[in-house]
């Protein structure tokens, strides 16, 4: 029953569909076989563990409130200029604080079709309108992107690689997306796959955000680092950007559990190449897999996959995730995204992967 002056959120809050995370729990499996969040498939740093064990008897105090060691730790590790960096509690949050800071009521956030769904989300929660510019092949399309670029236009999101199509854009046409873009546009190319992307092609953004005044890069911990449960996640970003994320963020938005085990993940370099070599070898593998079956498989440069099953009733994607279901495997339905008929697989253990292969050859055979 609604009462005349309950109160009321904001303009565009009721339109969101909250987040729905990838499912945890399989009915009868105490340990399912989990495909879909994207975590890396060997775990945090056994460093990076110990760090936040070794927290444990400091939590009365405050956290480092600039993160300054962990920006440290990051500029040392990728030649980045720490001032131009800015953390937060996941690369969610920093999202959120840039639409706060650069958009409002009646503004337009752009992005691209099968693009992050936390960029609409966080369109709507300050009362902007989310533009979805048409992909081409699962990818995103520079000019469809330009075309849709108006006086409203306040902010960019391009994920890249993107989740959940696992395509992304080369250097060259990041470049002519930025080119077009008035200057007075924020790019925020989010980055959160870039330590699993090989090809050569291939650039994460931090070069053009030292030359643009209107570029930032995210990043984050929580896929190859495997640390999604501390949420962490930075910003690298023209020095006047940065300097407005430090106002709008919470004092000590990032805990100390955090930094300390962002750090000693920062620092374990082979832990990272580990995780980097994993994703080498299984994807393309299970890829092939995948295409054996006969599903169709859009090219990812990430650490997932997104398959194409058929339409037909019981051999759909539908059919296929309570299948891999009832086998204790947990996959990622995508229709939230505009592919009702794909789903997106995570690159786990090898194990995991040849019981994924077998428990889809078993579903197309059926
Ligand atoms: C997982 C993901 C994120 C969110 O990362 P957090 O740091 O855990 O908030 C951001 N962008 C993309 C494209 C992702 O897939």
């Amino acid at each position: 029953m609604t009462r005349g002056n309950a109160p009321a959120p904001r303009p565009g809050i009721l339109d969101i569909s909250p987040y729905v995370g990838g499912e945890a729990s399989a009915p009868g499996f105490d340990r399912p076989i989990r495909l879909a969040s994207n975590e890396s498939a060997l775990g945090p740093s056994a460093k990076a563990i110990a760090a936040y064990r070794a927290l444990a008897g400091e939590i009365h105090r405050y956290p480092d409130g600039g993160a300054e060691a962990l920006r440290a730790a990051l500029g040392r590790f990728h030649g980045l200029d720490p001032r131009r960096i800015v953390c937060g509690a996941g690369s969610d949050e920093l999202i959120a604080l840039l639409l706060r800071a650069y958009v409002g009521q009646g503004d337009e956030v752009l992005y691209s079709r099968h693009g992050f769904l936390m960029y609409a989300i966080g369109a709507k929660a300050v009362g902007a309108t989310p533009v979805a510019a048409p992909e081409r092949a699962l990818t995103a399309d520079v000019d469809a992107l330009l075309a849709r670029v108006g006086r409203k236009t306040r902010v960019v999101f391009l994920a890249n690689p993107n989740n959940p199509t696992g395509t992304y854009l080369g250097k060259a046409e990041l470049e002519r997306l930025y080119r077009g873009l008035p200057s007075s546009v924020l790019l925020v190319i989010d980055a959160a796959y870039a330590e699993f992307a090989a090809p050569l092609d291939y650039d994460p953004g931090a070069r053009l955000v030292e030359r643009a005044e209107n570029v930032v890069m995210l990043r984050t911990f929580s896929k190859i680092y495997a640390l999604a449960g501390l949420r962490l996640g930075w910003a690298y970003c023209p020095p006047a950007v940065a300097d407005v994320l430090d106002r709008v963020r919470g004092p000590f938005n990032v805990n100390a559990a955090a930094e300390a085990a962002g750090v000693a993940a920062v620092e374990d370099v082979e832990a990272l190449q580990r995780a980097r070599a994993h994703n080498d070898r299984w994807l393309p593998w299970f890829s092939q897999r995948i295409l054996s079956l006969g599903l169709e498989l859009s090219p990812s440069v990430a650490n997932f996959v997104l398959a194409r099953f058929p339409e037909e009733e019981g051999r759909n994607a539908g059919a296929a995730f309570l299948h891999l279901q009832s086998r204790g495997i947990l996959v990622r339905k995508v229709k939230a995204y505009g592919l009702p008929s794909h789903l997106r697989i995570t690159i786990g253990t090898g194990e995991e992967m040849e019981k994924v292969a077998a428990a889809l050859g078993e579903f197309l055979a059926r």
